[in-house]
């Protein structure tokens, strides 16, 4: 216990034993936040003192109210449906109204207004009580997010999402002999184990499923478990590559990208339930029906797309940053992105329109992540790995001609 009271003398803090689990918070905290703490075993001197000691523990003066994910799941169709189905009706009851019963109506609504708009007031002040309150901050971004499910629940859900998407591909599964689950099983070992400092990298259980389709794709579902897709290996040139898009894989399992987005969507849902509603009360059937859809594209195009695509960008900056800590020659990132977006142009695909779309554009991930490249490399050195290669592989891959692209294409069967 040198460790503790190392720690106590340089952090000013007291400690709590509970069974074997132990909880460190600051002294000027009320002691009875204590039970309340989410507790750790084997935190290291040298790591409580790398990290802010808050950290180790997190601190909550009140518990949250969760929402069960399958519940949320179902509620999702009911509020949009709901929202629509509530104004309408409300529509047809006040048109079957008489003149003298509607200004009935309407005399009550005044005489009754400041106990209606306290109503919706205090609505309002408890729904921004709950989104402040189930708002933290993740470990490794220190960036603050809304979620609303507690992780039992979300384990139970992503276990069902996982046995799902294994009941889809049982009939494609790739063998543990595979060489290719061999690869991959080995990258991302090395990631794991290189990047260990981490707390939350170890929390769970990775698994890698390899699925034996042409399909140039791979993601990852919340409970940590990695879907490859061996066409995906014919568009990567060497290890370095499927290092960083495992790697980025990777990091949108450990943002909780995918329950944070769950979490917004039902907060969005809940959020247009009486704009809806007011739509399709106050509106003809055929007005109320263009309106909703021109306010769903705006909270989509202003809102939801963007909010994805700077998921993803988290996810790259994370990923770039496991990738240095794996002495992986991060530069192939940038090459990688510059393959896709050299097939994209020789394919003539039409591409997305950037603002339209869930994913950043290759060409915006290929700059954005040489930018990142220097803080990435200094990385590198910072955590023992060799020096990179002085022959620099965008350098190899920007004097490319398009003749040679389209060769070196052809060789690998892409094109
Ligand atoms: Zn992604």
């Amino acid at each position: 216990m040198f460790w503790i009271k190392r720690a106590m003398q340089l952090r000013n803090i007291h400690y709590f034993k509970v069974t074997s689990t132990l909880c460190i918070i600051p002294k000027y905290q009320s002691t009875t936040y204590s039970k309340i703490c989410i507790l750790r075993t084997k935190v290291s001197f040298r790591e409580l003192k790398s990290r802010n000691y808050e950290q180790v523990c997190n601190f909550h003066t009140t518990s949250k109210l969760y929402v069960p994910p399958l519940f949320a799941v179902v509620l999702r169709p009911i509020l949009r449906i709901g929202a629509f189905l509530i104004g309408r009706s409300f529509k047809k009851w006040w048109r079957k109204k008489s003149e003298e019963e509607k200004e009935k109506y309407r005399s009550l609504v005044r005489q009754n207004r400041d106990i209606f708009l306290g109503s919706l007031g205090m609505m309002f002040l408890m729904f921004v009580i709950y989104y402040v309150t189930h708002l933290e901050t993740d470990p490794i971004t220190k960036r603050k997010r809304f979620i609303i499910f507690n992780k039992k629940e979300q384990a139970e859900l992503g276990r069902l999402i996982f046995e799902m998407h294994l009941e889809q591909h049982k009939e494609l599964l790739v063998s543990r002999d595979h060489p290719a689950y061999k690869r991959l099983v080995r990258i991302i070992k090395n990631i794991l184990i290189k990047n260990k400092d981490l707390i939350s990298i170890n929390e769970k259980e990775w698994t890698l499923t390899i699925v034996d389709s042409p399909l140039k794709n791979a993601y990852v579902i919340p409970e940590r478990n990695i879907f490859f897709f061996l066409g995906a290996l014919n568009i990567v040139d060497n290890d370095d590559q499927l290092t960083f898009i495992l790697a980025h894989e990777m990091a949108h399992a450990l943002l909780l990208h995918a329950v944070e987005q769950f979490s917004n969507a039902l907060l969005l849902d809940v959020l247009l339930i009486i704009p809806i509603m007011l739509l399709w009360a106050c509106f003809p059937d055929l007005i109320a029906l263009f309106f909703h859809l021109v306010v769903q594209h705006i909270v989509n195009v202003l809102h939801s797309l963007p909010y994805s695509r700077s998921l993803e960008n988290e996810a790259d900056d994370v990923g770039l940053k496991l990738a240095a800590k794996a002495c992986a020659d991060i530069r192939e990132a940038v090459v990688f992105w510059g393959v896709m977006r050299t097939l994209s142009e020789m394919q003539s695909e039409v591409n997305p329109v950037p603002w339209l779309s869930t994913h950043p554009a290759h060409g915006d991930r290929e700059q954005s992540l040489n930018k990142k490249l220097p803080v990435a490399i200094e990385l590198m050195r910072s955590s023992g790995c060799p020096e990179l290669s002085s022959v620099d592989p965008r350098k190899r891959f920007y004097e490319r001609t398009v003749r040679d692209h389209e060769l070196y294409f052809k060789q690998k069967g892409i094109i």
